[in-house]
């Protein structure tokens, strides 16, 4: 069975001609003993650092890096209206207007506004961004309660240890497979769940005159927990261990020139927007599918030691 696969369907977004389609279907350090666990920061020790002002980036095409200097958020523009992935944190939603507005682009044109993962440090600021915008979120069907609570779910690994964030009302959810579409754009939701049960991966394709390329926003898939969970023993997280395992072969076999993550250090991007590393890299998904997988090993033999 295919895993996460919901019924077909067709929402229509309102108030515009905004249709969501069915099309088919970390950064965080590690502790030196046990498994990685999240230390209880509410307050947020790396949040300052993390919300350092970056000014917008063109990355590629009709993609552009709107979001801080240390957590993502893109703008995927059309004559129609524009796709924002991402809120960063709370405040870094002021930020990621300007940004947008920097580049020309008005705010009240983006049409919709994807997520990656439920955590505060990239749902945080979707409550004022959709406020700013009028778009509807849309996010996984696992993620959304999380992000229309704005509370931590029990599910999530590192329940107990986050905190949470502004609630956001209009959520859209979407499963595996699904497409999201504002005018020429289209976007693919592929299900990578692992750092939390929800987690995201965006895929769509931008071009620069004949050359298109694959563009996926890859999921975080550090196996971060509280001190108490367990992959290996925990039952309520999805389909449990299995989970981190799909997402990796996903991550591994998706069309992808160009990988950008969450955190964008955790792709390198500054590096390669500023042209000391390769921007496009077909081999880029196989990579970070590669890291995924040593971290998930890491992670079980951590858990089998305490047997
Ligand atoms: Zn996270």
């Amino acid at each position: 069975m295919r895993p996460h696969a919901a019924p077909a369907r067709q929402l229509t977004v309102v108030p515009v001609a905004l249709v969501l389609l069915l099309a088919n279907a970390g950064i965080e350090a590690a502790a030196a003993q046990g498994p990685p666990t999240a230390t209880p920061d509410t307050s947020c020790s790396s949040c300052t650092e993390w919300n350092r002002p970056h000014g917008p980036v063109k990355v590629f095409g009709n993609t552009y890096y709107v979001g801080t200097d240390g957590l993502s958020a893109l703008l995927v523009t059309s004559p129609e209206g524009h796709v924002l992935i991402d809120g960063a944190l709370p405040e870094s939603a002021p930020q990621i207007q300007a940004n947008i507005t920097a580049l020309g682009f008005r705010v009240q044109d983006v049409k919709v506004i994807l997520n990656s993962h439920a955590h505060f440090d990239h749902a945080g600021g979707l409550a004022a961004l959709q406020q700013a915008t009028g778009a509807p979120v849309v996010a996984s069907f696992r993620s959304a309660p999380w992000i229309r609570a704005g509370t931590p779910q029990r599910d999530d690994p590192q329940y107990g240890t986050i905190r949470g964030y502004p609630p956001v009302r209009r959520v859209r959810e979407m499963a595996d497979g699904d497409t999201v579409r504002v005018g020429p754009l289209r976007l693919v939701m592929t299900l990578t769940p692992g750092h939390t049960p929800g987690g995201t991966t965006w895929r769509w394709q931008s071009c620069d005159g004949s050359r298109c390329l694959w563009l996926v926003y890859a999921d975080s898939f550090t196996p971060l927990s509280a001190p108490a969970f367990r992959y290996t023993a925990n039952r309520e997280y999805a389909d449990g261990p299995t989970d981190f395992p799909r997402s990796v072969e996903r991550w591994r076999t998706m069309p992808c020139d160009l990988l950008i993550t969450p955190h964008p250090m955790g792709s390198n991007l500054w590096a390669r927007v500023q042209g000391s590393a390769p921007l496009v890299d077909p081999g880029a998904c196989r990579d970070y599918a590669g890291k995924a997988a040593l971290s998930w090993k890491n992670r079980l033999d951590t858990e089998a030691k305490e047997r």
